[in-house]
């Protein structure tokens, strides 16, 4: 070997090393994506589900998480765990998944998300209770208001955010928060608590109108979550906070509180109900790729779910849907040899992903949620179940 080609052999040498010590001393992984493969759907399953025969509920409370995936849910399942006691997610007695997908393909969003769990059909991103030739689908909280169900919904996001709305409200554009806001009004929604956000901007309204348009309906709550007494004690309630005031456990409110006063508010109106409780928080930090407020969201889902759950257990008659509209992040759970058994969170992305998310149900009509594969699959089997209801004590 020539004296130069010697040389150039240990030059390169030497930089692979110093590059590779560099990547190992910051601890740098570089994940390298395949080559991109053909999107292919599976058969779409039969649209009709057959009717639930056995047991059913009186009550549904759906809860829905956005952004989760089963990597938010390993973190969970692995570290906010007390010793010897079940998890909150164990408790379950059906745990299945969905594929989180839209009409557009493998990728969805909120709003066709909670459009696809609120009326049983897949729409593309950024429809609201409308289907892809914008016409108007029925959603579960009219059919429940129709069956004289009450109805509710309690977010940690602002009121208009894509999952209530599209269990609520038809309209092609996410961003008018006037419209929304004005269709949450005219419906026969009982109660909304969550945020208000960008006040005065683009098509939000300000406060003075946000509040004048929620009074049409709603007896607005002050901070105190103090519910009506005497002859107001049934009229449909409202509380709104500002932007972010609800986050962690450690927020006034939080998610668990709301959500306990909800169930108070909808217990007492002496009629069975349909309530909706979303956390945003995994979205939210999954797009910033922000491990610290995803493990204090999880806290903060943990807390709730469980006080949800042993609503249903007490009450014996309740269904429990646990679920996400999508995966953000691409979150991965790991654990290093080197400092085993501690865990990290990997990121692949600050998007939504395009993996399945988990499905769970609790209590009476559980196991008819046990074979669902596609997301409107839900709204199909809620629509039954509430439908069916009414069948129940007409015969
Ligand atoms: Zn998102």
């Amino acid at each position: 070997m020539t004296h130069w080609k010697k040389t150039s052999l240990l030059t390169t040498v030497a930089l692979f090393m110093l590059i590779t010590s560099i990547f190992y001393l910051l601890n740098i992984n570089i994940s390298i994506p395949s080559s991109d493969i053909d999107f292919s759907p599976w058969q779409e399953p039969q649209k009709t589900a057959s009717d639930f025969e056995n047991e059913k509920p009186e009550n549904i409370i759906i809860f829905i998480v956005d952004g989760l995936g089963f990597g938010h849910l390993s973190i969970a399942l692995q570290t906010l765990q007390e010793k010897d006691q079940l998890s909150v997610w164990q408790e379950f007695e059906i745990k299945g998944w969905h594929d989180a997908k839209s009409a557009y393909g493998p990728l969805t969003d909120s709003e066709a998300s909670a459009t696809a769990f609120a009326t049983g059909t897949s729409s593309g991103f950024g429809h609201i209770g409308i289907d892809q030739e914008r016409r108007n689908l029925k959603n579960i909280f009219e059919v429940a208001s129709e069956n004289e169900y009450a109805t509710g919904i309690v977010t940690d996001s602002y009121i208009w955010d894509g999952t209530p709305a599209g269990f609520l409200v038809h309209t092609r554009d996410e961003d008018d928060a006037r419209e929304i806001l004005t269709q949450i009004s005219a419906s026969n929604l009982d109660l909304i608590f969550g945020e208000l956000e960008d006040l005065g901007e683009g098509k939000v309204p300000e406060r003075d109108e946000t509040i004048e348009i929620l009074s049409r309906r709603f007896h607005l709550l002050d901070e105190s979550l103090q519910l009506p007494q005497g002859k107001k004690a049934s009229d449909p309630v409202a509380v709104i906070f500002d932007e972010d005031e609800i986050q962690d456990l450690n927020s006034t409110p939080n998610l668990s509180k709301l959500t306990d006063v909800a169930l108070e508010y909808m217990t007492s109106l002496n009629k069975p109900f349909v309530l909706l409780v979303e956390s945003e928080e995994m979205d939210a930090a999954s797009h910033e790729n922000d491990s610290d407020r995803v493990f204090k969201g999880l806290q903060s889902i943990q807390h709730a779910l469980t006080q949800v759950l042993n609503f249903s257990k007490m009450n014996g008659k309740t269904l429990v849907l646990f679920t996400s509209d999508h995966e953000t992040g691409g979150l991965a759970a790991v654990a290093d040899f080197d400092r085993y058994p501690k865990l990290q969170m990997r990121w692949t992305t600050k998007d939504h992903s395009a993996v399945v998310v988990p499905l769970f149900a609790e209590g009476p009509g559980a196991e008819y949620f046990a074979d669902v594969n596609r997301n409107w699959e839900i709204g199909i089997r809620l629509k039954k179940l509430i439908n069916q209801k009414r069948q129940q004590e007409d015969n």
